[in-house]
Order: C-alpha cells, then structure tokens, then sequence
C-alpha cells in the first residue's frame, strides 16, 4: 500500500487559512495518510503552526505536525506536544530545524536525535515519529557515510520512518536507500517530492536546502521562465516521471511539497492513478 502525504505551511493570511482547508479537502481525494504543517525553528511560526493543524483537526483530518527543536527550551518543546496530544495528534515530524542567524548563537540547538529522544522518554501514548534524510546529503554533514550514520541514530532513538528532502536524481534516491539498509536502517524511506511551478523560486530555493536541480531540468526552467503554463506542464511532466519510476522500483509511497496548492499535487497524482 502506496503511502500518500502532503505537506503545508502555516499560513498568514485569513485567506491563506480558507484556502488551506479547500486545499486539505481537494487532496483528500488521494486519502493521505496525514497532512504535514511545518514549523519555523526558533519558534517564528509557533501560533501559526498550532493555529494551521487545530484548523485541519477540526475538520477531521489526519495532522502531522513539524516540530523543529532549534533554539526553543524543553519546557516549549513539551507544552507544544501536550497542546498537539490534546487535539488527537498522533504523528510528528522530529526536526533541528533551521534557526534563523542570531539565534543559534544565543540558544543550544540541539539535533533531531535528542529531540526524538526526548519525546520517547517523556510521551508514553503511541505517536508516529518521522524524520528528515537527504539522499543528496544535507549540507551541514561532514560526509554522505556521517550523514547516514547520523540518519541511524534518529532511528535507534525512536524515529519510525524518514521522509527525504525533494530531489529529481531517482537514482540517488535508490543509492541512498540502499545504503541506509546496508547500515541497518529498516524504516520505511518515503521519498519528498516538490513539484514545478515557479522555475526562480525552486532554484533559489533549492541552492539553500542543498537539493539539486538536474543541468538539463534547470536550462529547460530558465528558457521557459515567464511562461508559467508552460514551466506547470514541463514540471508535471518531469515530476510524473520521477515518482512513477520511484513506486515502480519499491519507494514505499510520497510526500509531496505541496506549497500549499492543490493544483500541481493533484495533477500529479491523478496522472499516477493514485486516487
Ligand atoms: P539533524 O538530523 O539534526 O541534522 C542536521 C545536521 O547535523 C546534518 O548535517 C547531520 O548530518 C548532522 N547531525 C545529525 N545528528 C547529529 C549529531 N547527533 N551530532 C552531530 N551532527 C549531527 N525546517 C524547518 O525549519 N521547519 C520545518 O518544518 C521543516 N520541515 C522539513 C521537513 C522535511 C521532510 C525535511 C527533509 C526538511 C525539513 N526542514 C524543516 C529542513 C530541516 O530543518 C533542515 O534541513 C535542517 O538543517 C536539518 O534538520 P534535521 O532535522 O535534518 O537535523
């Protein structure tokens, strides 16, 4: 059974949260497994975040929320988790997060790993630990091999499953996969995808969260850029391909990038038959 998740942000506007809920439902068509609301370390989306997944709960969905330790103190960390085990949560994303510049400084940002080790010593009910892996390497590692290394420590802590940063290479996809197997990682490896929308916004982007844009997807972006349908049914076609070939060769399902946009997941999905 193909695992299907989508993953929001917290919106700011009160349009923005109408919008979210009409996307949540359009996507219901796939019958995700959750729905996933980030979180910005540092605590800068702490009320927006809350306020997104209350929404979704609301509406009887299934919520992943992000929680990224960055800076924040323990007492934060544990009162959030109390509020979200209130609402019925019953799946978080276990991250480090990215603090802001300045902050780190001031704060002890403390790994992935000790927050998951944290909530599995102090949460006894059942909860659903995900966490983040990057088949190009995340780009604070000192090695892919470390990177793994620590990748197994999230799990040997109490992660139950990974969800990767977006990439377009599916074989470094699989490579990666395998070398997680080959270092004792059995959880399942979901693959993060980002559709195409927006060629500037995705090569900024990208260059910061060490994703990799293929030579050839990155000169096809630029010689469409301004010509926004076209950037859609190239970037839909390219990322159609990307995740038929990784549920063909055993991805175990797809976490997509949604943006907050029904449009590009759906076209997607639909076109694998998904729904
Ligand atoms: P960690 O697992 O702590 O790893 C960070 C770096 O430290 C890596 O280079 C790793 O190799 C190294 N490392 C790991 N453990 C140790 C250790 N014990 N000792 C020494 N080094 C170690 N960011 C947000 O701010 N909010 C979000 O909501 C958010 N959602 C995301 C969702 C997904 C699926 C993904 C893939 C990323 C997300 N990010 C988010 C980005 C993420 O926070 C950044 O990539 C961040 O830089 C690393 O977070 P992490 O949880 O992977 O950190």
């Amino acid at each position: 059974m193909v695992q299907i998740s989508f993953e929001f942000f917290p919106p700011q506007t009160d349009r923005g949260r109408t919008n979210l809920l009409r996307t949540a439902h359009r996507l219901g068509a796939f019958r995700p497994a959750f729905y996933s609301v980030t979180y910005g370390a540092g605590g800068s989306t702490r009320e927006r975040t809350f306020a997104a997944v209350a929404r979704l709960r609301e509406a009887g969905l299934n919520v992943a929320p992000h929680l990224s330790w960055g800076s924040d103190d323990e007492a934060h960390v544990l009162g959030l988790l109390a509020s979200y085990r209130k609402l019925g949560v019953d799946r978080l994303v276990a991250l480090r997060g990215d603090v802001p510049s300045g902050i780190g400084a001031r704060g002890q940002v403390r790994h992935a790993e000790d927050l998951v080790r944290l909530i599995r010593r102090r949460v006894s009910e059942p909860l659903k630990l995900e966490v983040a892996a990057y088949p190009e390497v995340h780009p604070e590692a000192p090695s892919a091999a470390a990177d793994i290394d620590y990748l197994k420590r999230k799990i040997d802590a109490g992660a139950n499953g990974c969800i990767t940063q977006y990439f377009y290479n599916a074989d470094g996809y699989f490579y990666f996969r395998d070398s997680c197997i080959a270092a004792g990682i059995d959880v399942p490896i979901v693959p993060g995808v980002m559709p195409i929308t927006h060629a500037a916004n995705l090569m900024r982007f990208s260059d910061k969260a060490g994703a990799e844009i293929p030579r050839w997807i990155r000169k096809r972006l630029e010689e469409l850029d301004g010509d926004g349908d076209a950037v859609s049914a190239f970037g839909a076609e390219v990322v159609t391909a990307l995740c038929r070939r990784l549920l063909r060769d055993g991805a175990p399902g797809i976490h997509f990038y949604t943006l907050n946009k029904a449009g590009p997941s759906t076209a997607i999905a639909a076109e694998l038959g998904l729904g």
